[in-house]
């Protein structure tokens, strides 16, 4: 089969790959519909984080169950599925918490490499939920951002505790952060603060549900929050960037007894101590455990409440995956849909 594999810094190729198959009973192997780039593919890509020889990638993914392990019970041939970017059992006391990212048994699917046309999905029990019927082609984008972005953005805004009369800002105008608007509108939040320098995303956030926007970043981001939040800050702060800088603009622009959910996968982060004990922030966040949401983020796209396949700003056929790369690298793109 085809698949895109990472063999150095700014050097992605797709190129041919051994066909996944059945390995442990309790696998699955899904044919892609369509897969797409992340943004944290951009750390490796950008030569920040180190990789050890060519690795295959992409870690989001849905498509067509073809071929199941004997012990696999929940899904079957033929359906059409989705599952998050950790594989787990959703049976241990871990993912019975609602911690699925954390699993005991969990296994990272971008050492898989989902940018391809097949997938082995280990845990299949635990890690796939089907779709009610095979989607048409225009709702397939919106259920593959289930798999990462729309469920890192909703645990995002679910670990700042975004809701009915709460003012929420968001760090970070990435598809996460753009999702962490629409998660935070239909939590209820009243007043959406989306930071933003980039005016096609501003306009994405305006349409998911952001009330303001703030084009200032750092120092002067968090002056500015403070300025629509009568000096206090916001109640809840969707961090979606993951460096040093985008972590404390989020723990600044939340007031004291406020949460921070932090998603943004962390970089070079060091907190403060003393600032951190004087702030009286909460903060919660980490790999989303993408899981728990999985069947009322489906259940939303269904019944076409929500519409997160608008990321998607950039379409290619799977053998241009390198343009997907390079495009969100230099910010031209939002989000490559990549179709096998
Ligand atoms: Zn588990």
């Amino acid at each position: 089969m085809r698949g895109a594999v990472l063999h150095a810094p700014g050097d992605v190729r797709v190129e041919e790959r051994e066909d996944p198959r059945i390995l442990l009973p309790t696998d699955a192997v899904i044919r892609l519909s369509a897969t797409c780039v992340c943004g944290s593919d951009l750390w490796p890509y950008r030569g920040i984080e180190k990789i050890t020889g060519p690795s295959p990638m992409g870690h989001e993914y849905v498509g067509i169950v073809e071929e199941v392990g004997s012990d696999v019970r929940n899904v079957q041939p033929g359906q059409f599925v989705v599952g998050s970017f950790f594989a787990s059992d959703n049976t241990c006391e871990i993912c019975r918490a609602g911690y699925q990212s954390s699993c005991i048994h969990r296994e990272l699917m971008g050492a898989l490499g989902a940018q391809a046309e097949y997938l082995r999905v280990p845990l299949a029990d635990g890690t796939l939920v089907a779709t009610p019927d095979v989607p048409s082609d225009d709702l397939v984008p919106s259920v593959l951002a289930v798999s990462d972005v729309l469920g890192t953005g909703w645990f995002g805004a679910v670990a700042a505790e975004a809701g009915p009369g709460k003012t929420v800002a968001v760090v970070g105008d990435g598809a996460v952060g753009l999702l962490g608007v629409l998660a935070a509108k239909q939590l209820g939040a009243d007043r959406i603060i989306a930071m933003s320098r980039h005016e096609p995303r501003q306009k994405l956030a305006i349409a998911y549900g952001a009330t303001d926007i703030v084009s200032q970043r750092g120092d002067e981001g968090v002056a500015r929050i403070k300025d629509l939040t009568n000096g206090l800050g916001a109640h809840s702060v969707i961090e979606a960037v993951g460096t040093q800088e985008s972590m404390m603009q989020a723990i600044r622009s939340t007031r004291p007894g406020g949460h921070v959910g932090y998603v943004g996968v962390a970089h070079g982060v060091e907190l403060p101590g003393e600032e951190l004990f004087f702030s009286h922030v909460h903060l919660h966040g980490g790999p989303a455990p993408v899981r728990r949401f999985l069947p009322e983020l489906i259940d939303l796209i269904w019944n076409r409440q929500i519409d997160p396949g608008m990321v998607y700003d950039l379409v290619l056929p799977l053998e241009q995956a390198a343009e997907g790369y390079k495009a969100m690298d230099e910010r031209r793109a939002i989000k490559a849909l990549l179709h096998p």
